[in-house]
């Protein structure tokens, strides 16, 4: 019988009601999931469960967070089959990024999921999220980081949060669903990561300055150049369609040239959920590319920006991490 570990890091899914809102609530939520009848039932995975401290609504992750739900996956990867990670949705599809990057040849399924409404309501997602989720971690046929919610099992860095309302909250635009939940779960095998050669060592991530520029109609460069100065290492850049620019804006290319003087890594990501950047197909592109900013393809911005911190905290090197930020590391990038 495989065996997982679950991992509550807090989210809607472990809270209940105070008179400020929902707020998480760890002694509820560990009574209320030993006493759940179908985690006890026989086609389950044997599991053990533990709590980080304090528990967050996930708008409160940082850095230091990804790195200790890093560690106790780290810590315990031969000790278990899987890993179940209960997480806000807010920030999800950044955990599970990062963790991707974090874990890379782990080999093991890491499913992250949560819910829209909270256990402690009649109406929750939350136990079929959870349940589901389980099931998949103990089966170990997808062997990847992994978001499930709402009948769907996603790529984590391929994943972003579409809905705040909908029990389908997450959206994997550029990348295809890797299982549904319908009376059976149906694996889409031909989409699994491919198994890595290279073995598993944990590679946490330091604190450091990364930035992302949403671009808009008139958007004021000449503010942002400031910023640009040898302290920031990597900027996300968020452009229209297929990584075009407003390139007649007189202040962009000082901006550009500040950045490549102090060797500010330059990422172009598209607003479009659904899209590759190619800085080729128009004149308002291709500004970007001779002012050496990189194509960040079809990444999302949540793999875009947790991938530089990745890189950044492995690697000193710049030409490296250049070379490394347009090549697919673990399945984030066609
Ligand atoms: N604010 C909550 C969180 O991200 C939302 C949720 O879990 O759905 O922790």
């Amino acid at each position: 019988m495989s065996k997982i570990l679950i991992i509550h890091t807090g989210g809607t899914i472990g809270m209940t009601r105070t008179p400020d809102g929902y707020k998480p609530d760890g002694e509820y939520f560990r009574n209320a999931i030993y006493h759940l009848d179908s985690l006890k039932a026989e086609s389950m995975p044997e599991w053990d469960f533990v709590e980080m401290d304090p528990l967050l609504d996930s708008s409160r992750m940082t850095v230091r967070e990804w790195n200790n739900i890093g560690k106790v996956i780290a810590d315990n990867s031969d000790n278990y089959d899987g890993f179940v990670i209960l997480h806000g949705t807010d920030t999800m599809a950044y955990t599970a990024s990062a963790l991707s990057f974090m874990l890379k040849g782990l080999k093991k399924p890491v499913i992250l999921t949560g819910s829209q409404i909270p256990l402690c309501e009649i109406r929750s997602d939350g136990r079929d999220n959870l349940i589901t989720s389980m099931l998949i971690a103990g089966e170990a046929r997808v062997k990847e980081v992994c978001i499930y919610f709402g009948g769907q099992l996603l790529r984590g860095n391929r994943s972003k949060k579409y809905s705040a309302m909908g029990m389908r909250a997450f959206r994997s635009p550029n990348y295809p669903t890797l299982a549904f939940a319908n009376i059976s779960i149906e694996y889409n095998e031909a989409a699994f990561l491919k198994e890595e050669t290279e073995g598993f060592t944990f590679r946490p991530f330091k604190e450091l300055p990364i930035g992302v520029i949403k671009v808009y109609p008139g958007f004021p460069f000449d503010l942002f150049e400031s910023l640009l100065t040898e302290k920031m290492k990597g900027v996300v850049i968020e452009t229209f369609g297929s990584g075009n620019i407003p390139d007649d804006n007189a202040a962009l290319f000082p901006m550009l040239e500040k950045a490549k003087k102090n060797n500010v890594v330059f990422v172009v990501c598209s607003q479009c959920p659904q899209a590759t950047v190619d800085m080729d197909t128009y004149e308002a592109g291709s500004a970007l590319k001779k002012a050496g900013a990189l194509s960040g393809g079809d990444m999302t911005l949540e793999a875009a920006v947790t991938k530089l911190y990745y890189l950044f905290s492995i690697c000193d090197d710049l030409p490296t991490v250049r070379k490394l930020m347009e090549t697919d590391l673990c399945g984030e990038l066609n």
